[in-house]
């Protein structure tokens, strides 16, 4: 499990292995947006939120491309939700939706993967999101990127699951950002998954999931089974 240590930010240590590059640093924290996309509230039984829902994944979840996700003994129904990450290159606190956006350094494809049945049990969801290996996160793409036209697609063993444009959210990024901000202060190195599209399903040991914002960042990895 090596691999999910990564350059330290503040000691400018690497315990990281070869380099996987993409300017990736451990995030101070997760913070997750839940029911941002009107179909997927829907497929779950959901009324979309009148203002952003979110909640955060520890950083311990965090793996690389090509890591395994371990299907906890916990819960009997583990799904994949891809998402849009963006990583944040400054301090964000009472940002404008302007200055959020600026703040913006680069994108990541995230897969915020999920413990349905203990989310679904559970009044909070930190246990069903939180396990060890449950945020598979790719290359970042640095730089700017239009935040309001981004492809976010799923495949499962090669084969498409999830599609949608951030054009479809219910919030803007920059919404979102500002939104948090008025909060908790995003930091740079914090890592803010947006929501995840209709077409959540199941995974099983064996499986292969690939999260890709197209032309910009993937993430893929295998399933294994409880250890
Ligand atoms: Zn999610």
């Amino acid at each position: 499990m090596s691999d999910f240590i990564f350059d330290d930010p503040l000691t400018g240590g690497s315990d990281a292995p070869a380099h996987h590059g993409g300017g990736f640093h451990k995030p101070g924290k997760i913070v997750c947006i839940g029911r941002n996309y009107r179909e997927h509230a829907k497929e779950l039984g959901n009324e979309v939120p009148t203002e952003p829902l979110f909640f955060l994944k520890p950083s311990t979840s965090i793996m690389r491309d090509g890591d395994a996700i371990v299907l906890p003994r916990q819960s009997g129904r583990v799904e994949f939700e891809g998402e849009i990450a963006v990583v944040i290159g400054s301090r964000l606190k009472n940002a404008s939706e302007s200055e959020a956006s600026s703040a913006v350094s680069g994108v990541v494809a995230l897969n915020d993967v999920t413990a349905r049945d203990l989310q679904k049990k559970d009044s909070q969801w930190t246990r069903a999101k939180g396990f060890d290996t449950f945020c598979p996160v790719g290359e970042v793409s640095e730089g700017k990127h239009d935040l309001g036209n981004l492809v976010v697609i799923t495949r499962v063993n090669g084969e498409e699951r999830q599609r949608a444009n951030t054009n479809e959210m219910v919030f803007s990024i920059p919404m979102l950002l500002s939104y948090v901000s008025h909060v908790m202060t995003l930091e740079p190195g914090d890592l803010v998954a947006t929501g995840t599209p209709a077409g959540v399903g199941p995974l099983k040991a064996g499986d292969v999931v690939e999260i890709e914002i197209e032309g910009v960042s993937r993430v893929s990895n295998p399933v294994t089974g409880p250890v």
